[in-house]
This record gives structure tokens, sequence and C-alpha cells, in this order.
């Protein structure tokens, strides 16, 4: 079995950039499964717009079709804020024998030294950064030193160890994110072609971004 990929966020609402960071990252580092994680209540930001509801049932319809791509709601049944570490500390019980792999953008991952227990995050996990438009690594500072000790760029080492090492890897870049599809919706605007069909009618059915 290779690395698990473990993609959180609130996907509110998935689009094609998330669609399209963990295919390419599955097929890249040889990941087995790409879990996507809906959080429930995010401790770094505001309140979703979108229910848990809905927004899990957008990441179900989006992923329904692709092998490898499965959908995990352990962050939606539990209470208070959803922290990564903890999310990654229930799913290594459960897979005791297989590499993690954290995925994150790069956005989210200059932001790391502020999420709980952050260092605990790597005993748990690898992180795989992937490049969004506009953001790198700094080249200097506590992330900088992070990627130094511990970067790599051989995806072997993702599957040899079960966690511990960062690996930062460019993807296409696709500029869209769920602000701005909001936005976008809101607006009166159609969001075809910058998210699966199977979304788009999710969201004209409940009305989620009125
Ligand atoms: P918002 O605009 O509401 O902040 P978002 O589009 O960034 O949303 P999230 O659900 O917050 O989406 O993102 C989940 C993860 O996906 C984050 O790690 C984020 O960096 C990454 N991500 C989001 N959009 C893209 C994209 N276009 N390309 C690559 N990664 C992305």
């Amino acid at each position: 079995m290779g690395p698990i990929g473990v993609f959180g966020g609130t996907f509110d609402p998935i689009h094609y950039g998330h669609l399209r960071t963990a295919f390419e990252l599955m097929e890249a580092l040889s990941l087995s499964e790409v879990r996507f994680i809906p959080a429930g209540s995010p401790p770094h930001r505001g309140q979703p717009q979108a229910s848990a509801e809905a927004r899990l049932a957008m990441v179900r319809a989006a992923l329904s079709k692709h092998a490898g791509f499965t959908v995990d709601d352990r962050e939606l049944d539990r209470a208070g804020p959803s922290y990564s570490v903890d999310t990654l500390a229930s799913l290594r019980a459960e897979f005791v024998d297989s590499p993690l792999c954290l995925i994150i953008g790069m956005d989210a991952f200059l932001g790391l030294t502020n999420w709980h227990r952050w260092e605990r995050i790597l005993d748990l996990a690898h992180i795989i950064v992937a490049h969004r438009p506009g953001w790198r690594v700094p080249d200097t500072g506590p992330l900088h030193d992070l990627v130094r000790s511990i970067g790599t760029g051989r995806r072997e080492d993702l599957h040899e160890a079960l966690a511990g090492r960062i690996f930062v890897r460019a993807v296409t870049q696709l500029e869209i994110s769920s602000t701005d599809l909001r936005a976008l919706i809101r607006a009166g605007h159609d969001p075809r072609f910058l998210m699966p069909d199977e979304v788009r009618e999710l969201v004209t059915a409940t009305g989620c971004y009125k």
C-alpha cells in the first residue's frame, strides 16, 4: 500500500483547483488514495457559508466518478474546532502501517507555525505543499529552516517513512478560489468550467451561495 493523501479544506465549495491538485499529487507521488476531509468548524477562519451537509454533498458529488478519491466525514462528526493534528491522530490509529501525506496549499503552509500543535503533525504525517499562484517558501525564518532540514524531493522518502518529511511540489496553477466562486455566484454569474457540473447543479438546487 502506498501513502494515503489527506486533503482537508472547507471546500466551500470544492472546485477544479482542489481536484487537479489532488490528482497531480496522487500520480506524482504514487499515493494509494486521496481522502478529502471537509472541515467542520475551521479554527483559522470565519465560518463557512454553506452548511456542513451541503459542503459534504458537494464533495461527494465531485468525487463520485474518480477512483482513488475518497470522502472522509470524520471532522464533521466532531464537536468544536477541527484541528488537523486531531484528524491525523485519528487516521494514524486507523491506518497503522500507511504513510500519511497531509496535502496543503502553499498559502496554508506559510501559516503552519500558527497551527495547533503543528510540530506533532510531523510525527503523524508528511506534509506535501502544493504551489499556488503568487506564494513561495520564504527565503529565511522557521519555515525556510524546516524545509532545509526535513524537506525532500524524493518520493521514495514518503513511502519509506510513515511521517516526518516535507515535499514541495509544483502543480498546474489554476487560479480558482472558493472565495472568488462564492462572489461570482452571488453576483448571479455561472461557475461552469470552474467546478464539476455535479457540484454546479447542487449549488443551483440548494441556493447555498445566494
Ligand atoms: P477560500 O477561498 O474560501 O479560502 P480555497 O479555494 O482556498 O477557499 P479551501 O477549501 O480553503 O479552498 O482549500 C483547501 C486546500 O486547498 C488548502 O490547502 C488550499 O491551499 C488548497 N487550494 C485551494 N485552492 C487551490 C488551487 N486553486 N490550487 C491549489 N491548491 C488550492
